[in-house]
């Protein structure tokens, strides 16, 4: 099976990226973010403080997360609820930050994600693909973008859903994530010693030929 490792940081154009590659190469495009949104979800609606290590984690047996496909679309099933609209906003976006950071958490999902790539050809973004999930994958990218163009990736994206927020807020938001990530101690969102790096400030179609080349390379 082919594996490619997208990570880096939110708002770098991850999920563009993986989709339009998963289209061209025709392989199975798995976002691991909206995994940790899920299960942030779960967390707030059982009440709980996503940062409520002890209460998350007593959390885990209870919680049924199934990935499902409809129409090529990645959809996110909790406890048999299809909740995929409900997972990108920026309540559930802080939430998954912070229950990402628990070791229990990510040892819950380490095996869900492997799994996929040992049944599917894939395209897999999210922040320890090429580090944790994946080290043996095809090919590695870190991905990254100027903090202007990645808030307002960000904020379109919010505005979209409806949030009422100003790129101040979501250039703060993104910082606290941002920081959290890097410096958790349990898989730290930081880039494989042998991740290529693409950086997605300028035109999208350059990045993603640039990505198609490289992955055609290591994989005639
Ligand atoms: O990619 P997205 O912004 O949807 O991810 C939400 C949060 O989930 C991230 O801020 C990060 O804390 C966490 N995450 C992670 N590991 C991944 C994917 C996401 O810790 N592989």
């Amino acid at each position: 099976m082919v594996s490619i490792a997208i990570d880096g940081p939110s708002g770098a154009g991850k999920s563009s990226l993986s989709n339009a590659l998963a289209e061209r190469l025709g392989y199975i495009h798995l976002d691991t973010g909206a995994i940790y949104r899920t299960v942030a979800l779960y967390v707030i609606e059982s009440g709980v403080d996503p940062k409520d290590a002890e209460g998350v984690i007593a959390l885990i047996p209870k919680m049924d997360v199934v990935i499902e496909y409809v129409d090529g679309a990645q959809r996110m099933i909790l406890c048999g609820e299809d909740v995929t609209g409900r997972i990108r906003t920026s309540e559930i976006s802080a939430g998954a930050s912070a229950v990402s950071a628990i070791p229990e958490v990510r040892t819950f999902l380490l095996e869900l994600q492997r799994d996929f790539a040992r049944r599917n050809n894939v395209i897999m973004d999210g922040r320890d693909i090429g580090t944790v999930i994946l080290p043996d994958a095809t090919v590695k990218f870190f991905m990254t973008a100027s903090d202007d163009a990645r808030a307002e990736r960000r904020l379109a994206e919010l505005v979209e859903k409806g949030e009422k927020i100003s790129i101040d807020e979501v250039k703060s938001a993104m910082a606290t994530r941002d920081k959290n990530d890097k410096s958790r101690k349990v898989a730290p969102a930081i880039p494989a010693d042998d991740a290529i790096f693409l950086d997605n400030s300028g035109p999208f179609e350059e990045t993603l030929e640039k990505a198609l080349k490289i992955i055609r390379e290591r994989t005639k």
